[in-house]
């Protein structure tokens, strides 16, 4: 499986970070291996002193296709998950800075966290859900999916245009403001309205 991952697709995450406003998806790729393994401690790794945390909503492909429609796209996912976009941010800076691909900042061992995730049919509209993150007891990124510039069956359309997706494949569609560094001893919630989808602790 792979995973894909959206950045800069909500507005007040780009000014933010002071970040050039896309005019198309921005895409890059994490491994499989970038996953945080179940009931595994997330560790800061050695090479960054600024890991950030970045909330997403996910979405899991459960149909192979290439090429395909908007119109279509709702076919192709049936589970909408919530994770978390680990990033070395001092690294990808560096990075950035040097025109160099992300994947060092981004796509590391345990980078990616895959929560729980829940039926589609369980959401009255997916383009209006609200999904927020705590850091140990506050709140420090909320948003609701309606804010994202591109959303998900938009996402599926533009993103098959370049990967054949496959069953199994997860699309992590974009963090809103609030990112943050990450302390050890930290615990990481994240909630899908009122429901928890993962906790970590962060070592
Ligand atoms: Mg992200």
């Amino acid at each position: 499986m792979k995973i894909i991952c959206i950045g800069r697709n909500y507005a007040d995450h780009i000014k933010e970070l002071d970040s050039a406003k896309p005019t198309e998806p921005v895409i890059f790729l994490k491994p499989d291996t970038s996953i945080l393994l179940k009931k595994q401690p997330f560790f800061i790794p050695e090479f960054s002193n600024d890991v950030h945390h970045e909330v997403e909503l996910l979405v899991r492909i459960n149909k192979i296709g290439k090429h395909i429609d908007q119109k279509f796209a709702h076919k192709y996912y049936d589970e909408i998950g919530l994770g978390i976009d680990f990033t070395a941010r001092d690294l990808q800076a560096k990075l950035k800075k040097e025109g160099l691909p992300w994947e060092k900042a981004k796509a590391f061992d345990g980078a990616a966290v895959v929560g729980n995730f829940l039926k589609k049919e369980d959401f009255d509209d997916i383009n209006d859900i609200d999904f927020s993150l705590k850091r140990n007891d506050k709140i420090v990124q909320k948003s609701n999916s309606m804010l994202m510039m591109w959303k998900i069956d938009a996402l599926i359309e533009y993103v098959s245009k370049y990967f054949t997706l496959k069953i199994g494949d997860i699309i992590f569609t974009g963090t809103p403001a609030g990112v943050g560094s990450v302390k050890a001893n930290d615990i990481l919630t994240g909630f899908i309205g009122k429901t928890e989808m993962f906790s970590i602790k962060v070592k």
